[in-house]
């Protein structure tokens, strides 16, 4: 079945200081920010690995290393781009997006419609198309000590597109 590939990604980051939270290209109003050399958005990150895995391209990490000075507080929707740039590439379109965020603060129900919609606007889909849950974690890592995140995509084949 060569019509549909699916990809997982994943990534966690713990808390550090003053920085802004930023989940979902959405800035989430909080105490702390996340520690990254990025701006540490870890729900696009995880989304971001999730394209890259579907399409079989090298992961997030060997793309844009950590320590790169020119990633150096990156916002990381530019990674996101870079990823559903390799997907369309490769002759595919988004099917959806399944992502879970996992934090035990801050509370997310308020935020996870905003974070949908910026998803769906980075991979040109309806934000139905984009789902993001909210977990606690009961204290098991990552517990208080950070944010981490799942997400799964599964791409579709775009029409026309003459595979190689
Ligand atoms: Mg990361």
């Amino acid at each position: 079945m060569s019509h549909m590939r699916v990809g997982l990604g994943y990534d966690s980051h713990r808390f550090e200081g003053k920085r802004p939270l930023k989940l979902g290209g959405v800035v989430i109003p909080f105490a702390r920010g996340l520690s990254g050399h990025s701006d540490a958005d870890v729900l696009l990150h995880a989304v971001a690995d999730a394209l890259l895995g579907a399409v079989g391209e090298p992961d997030l990490g060997e793309q844009f290393p950590p320590g790169d000075p020119r990633y150096r507080n990156a916002d990381s929707r530019t990674f996101v781009r870079a990823a559903y740039a390799a997907v369309r590439r490769g002759g595919w379109l988004v099917g959806n997006v399944d992502a879970t965020v996992i934090a035990d603060a801050p509370k997310l129900m308020g935020y996870k419609a905003k974070m949908r919609q910026a998803i769906s606007r980075l991979l040109d889909v309806r934000p139905g198309q984009v789902s993001v849950k909210a977990k606690t974690t009961e204290g098991f890592p990552p517990g208080t000590g950070g944010i981490a995140a799942q997400a799964v995509v599964l791409l579709k084949e775009a029409p026309g597109h003459r595979k190689r």
